[in-house]
Formats: structure tokens, C-alpha cells, sequence
């Protein structure tokens, strides 16, 4: 895997919403020279057609792209779009090319970041489009415009199936699609290699004079908890950068983390620095090809098929930003009904939360009766309880939920 930035500001300014094209800011991956036969099923409610699409996903296809690769590609989509929940369809532009290396599976990024765009907290971070969309709730590009563009490589010998298992000789292309789109969706840092001993992180702003970031990199840490995008600890580009991405680098983000059984996240952080691979992927050691958050390590085998995006890397585009819904939330976790003590109940303004059972910090979600993700607090249980502020909802009914670990303590609250 490796991409190569060039790239172009169109505008920009500290509260005006801020365009960055992303011409060629794409992450080529590459296949194994393995033959690994291990099966992470999709969901069966995508497989039987069942599934509520909570993200439209059109894809359009080059006229290059093969009828029958078609249905692997939209099943791909389809995944992402049971999960994620965005107003804002994600549109996809395919294209199937000769990419001149046997090796190369396939290609792709998002088309443009943005940054202090209407719902934007941080003005000064860059978000990929399709998660920019998803925040705002409105189209930022042109809607003729891709916001994710994927090309694959014709001359890899695909799998176009999207049930059962992968013959030994060939790469899953469902597989490869729904990795290429994690990367698409916000699975991506800044990082880039300048020379052979320095890497750099984020983008000089000439305007601002100032060094901003993209979402993903601002989660990104090395261990004793030293955050990349801390410009006080790391100059960009520098020796010290490229030192901290090599052995060892985590993703520490409260969801992520939490559906990683409360350790940090650990990333791809070879003893060399590969430029594109490291980073942007889960470590290849901790996330074994066959288990369930595979999908998003840096390469895929022969045989080998993920058709499912797994915990943790749905807890990483959900720290990013990425809405998910309460059973997506709660498919992940063991959830333990009725745990939490809550009062008053009704409730207006704000309720108390109360259990024993946690002790750690961490957050309160609260979901309106349609699942939908009104609310997310951080908390800590000091004394076991903490105050949650209900502000603004509208009177109905309301599912509490407090995530530990992979547990998940929930609550129902009338907000009147
Ligand atoms: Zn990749």
C-alpha cells in the first residue's frame, strides 16, 4: 500500500468553510504472497437483503468495470451502509484498470477533505467528504462529484463472489472494496514520508501559518501516550516523527478502545517504515487473518475473505465521527439491560446515572425510540452516578446506553 499526496488548496480561511481537493491522495493496497483460507461472513441481513440501508451509497461504475464484478462491489457498499447513519448518500465512483503490477489489488481515497464546514467542532481539522457529509447532514461537493473514488486492478485474479468461501487462487473482491472504502470513509492518516530518515504529519496552512490535521491523525499516540499531532512534542517534517511510527503506535479513541476490551488500538507500525501501509491499518500480528476485525490490516491473502468491518474499526470511525446506529452500537457489545438506576424518570433538563458496576471513564449515549443517536457524554461514575444533560431533546422515549469494555450497561429515560 502506499499513496502519494498531491495536493491542491482551493480555499482558505479560518471560519469559512475550507475545500482541499485530494487529486492523487489515494492508498494503493497490496495482496500477499500467501494463500490464508479463513472466512469473516457479511452480515447476514445484507446477505438475505434484509438489512435497513441507514447510508445510501451510490456507486457508479467506468464503463471499464466488469457487469459481473457489479454485484460484489454494491454488496460492499451495502455493508458500510447498514451500518453507518448519514442523511447524505456517499457516492463512489469505481473504475477497473490495468495498474501495471500483478500485486496491486486496488486503489482508493476520498476525493476531497474539508474542514470548518457548518457542524464542524474543530474548524481547523480536515474530515474526508463522505464523513464531512455525514456531520453536516448536507452535500458539500457538487453532487455530480464522487466523494470516494476506488480504482481496482483488472489484472488480479478476483473472487466476485459474496458468500461462501474464496477458492485458494483467488482475492475476494467484496474483501477488497470494503477495506478500500474504510479507507474512503476516514480511515486514513496525513503521515508522509520526505525523506529517508523524516516523515511528516498534517498540512502547513500558508495562510493560517499553522499546521492542521486530518480527523484520524489526531488519535493517534505513541506510547508513553505522546499524540502525534501534538506539535510541542513532535516537529513535522522530523527524525523524531519517523521514530515514533516504527515499532509501536496505538489509536486511542474512547470507542475504539472500548470495543478493543479497553486496550489502545494498535496499528500497523512495521520496523521500517512503509510509506501507505504504516499507520493508515490495524497491526497485521493483533488482528489475525479469519478474525473478526481483520478487515482493515494492511494486506489480504489468497483464499482469504472479510466481508464485515468488525468492532474495532467501526469504534475507529466512530470516534472519527462516524454516526452509528443504537443496533450497530449494540451489536457489538453484550448488553446488560436495565443496570442503570435513572432519576428522575421522567426527566427534563437533566437525569442522574447511577450504577455500581463501572468505574472507568466513559460515556453516556442516548438514543431516540427510532435509533437514532441523540446524545453522547463523556462521563465519570465518581460515586458511581453522573449528571446527563437533556437539553433540547424532544419529550418521548429514550434508551440509555454505558459502554465498559465490550459491555454496555443500558437504561430507558422519558424525557418529558
Ligand atoms: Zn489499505
Amino acid at each position: 500500500m502506499r499513496y502519494s499526496l498531491l495536493l491542491l488548496f482551493l480555499s482558505c480561511g479560518l471560519y469559512g468553510q475550507a475545500q482541499f481537493d485530494t487529486i492523487g491522495y489515494s492508498i494503493t493496497c497490496w495482496g500477499r504472497d500467501t494463500v490464508i483460507e479463513a472466512t469473516v461472513p457479511g452480515p447476514a441481513n445484507v446477505i438475505d437483503g434484509s438489512a435497513e440501508m441507514r447510508t445510501r451509497f451510490e456507486v457508479t461504475f467506468t464503463d471499464s468495470v466488469p457487469p459481473e464484478a457489479e454485484e460484489s462491489i454494491r454488496f460492499a457498499a451495502d455493508v458500510w451502509g447498514s451500518y453507518l447513519q448519514s442523511d447524505v448518500p456517499v457516492r463512489v465512483l469505481v473504475d477497473w484498470r490495468d495498474q501495471g503490477d500483478d500485486r496491486i489489488l486496488a486503489s482508493a481515497g476520498p476525493s476531497t477533505i474539508y474542514r470548518a464546514f457548518p457542524g464542524a467542532v474543530n474548524p481547523l481539522v480536515w474530515y474526508p467528504v463522505a464523513l464531512a457529509e455525514a456531520i453536516t447532514g448536507e452535500d458539500l461537493n457538487k453532487t455530480d462529484e464522487a466523494d470516494i473514488n476506488v480504482v481496482v486492478n483488472s489484472k488480479a485474479n478476483w473472487n466476485y463472489g459474496t458468500t461462501g468461501s474464496v477458492p485458494r487462487n483467488r482475492i475476494d473482491l467484496a474483501s477488497v472494496v470494503l477495506h478500500e472504502l474504510g479507507h474512503g470513509l476516514g480511515f486514513l492518516s496525513s503521515v508522509d514520508s520526505t525523506t529517508d530518515t523524516t516523515l511528516s504529519i498534517g498540512f502547513e496552512d500558508p495562510e493560517l501559518n499553522e499546521r492542521l490535521f486530518i480527523i484520524y491523525d489526531l488519535f493517534l499516540e505513541t506510547p508513553p501516550g505522546q499524540q502525534l499531532a501534538d506539535t510541542l512534542l513532535f516537529n513535522s517534517p522530523s527524525e523524531e516523527l519517523l521514530a515514533a511510527v516504527i515499532e509501536r503506535l496505538e489509536f486511542a479513541g474512547d470507542t475504539s478502545v472500548a470495543l478493543n476490551g479497553g486496550e489502545l488500538v494498535p496499528l500497523y507500525a512495521p520496523e521500517t517504515f512503509d510509506v501507505g501501509s504504516s499507520v493508515s491499518h490495524l497491526d497485521e500480528r493483533t488482528y489475525r487473518a479469519g478474525t473478526e476485525d481483520a478487515l482493515m490490516t494492511p494486506s489480504i491473502a489468497s483464499g482469504e475473505a472479510i466481508r464485515s468491518p468488525g468492532p474495532v474499526t467501526l469504534g475507529v470511525l466512530y470516534d472519527l465521527g462516524w454516526p452509528l446506529s443504537f443496533e450497530s452500537v449494540t451489536s457489538l457489545h453484550e448488553v446488560i439491560a436495565d443496570r442503570l438506576r435513572i432519576y428522575p424518570n421522567p426527566a427534563s433538563g437533566s437525569f442522574t446515572l447511577e450504577t455500581e458496576a463501572i468505574q472507568e471513564p466513559t460515556y453516556a449515549l442516548v438514543f431516540a425510540a427510532d435509533g437514532r443517536q441523540v446524545k453522547r457524554q463523556p462521563i465519570l461514575l465518581s460515586g458511581g452516578q453522573a449528571q446527563i444533560d437533556i437539553t433540547g431533546l424532544t419529550p418521548g422515549f429514550y434508551t440509555v446506553l454505558v459502554p465498559a469494555g465490550r459491555r454496555a450497561y443500558s437504561g430507558r429515560v422519558v424525557v418529558r
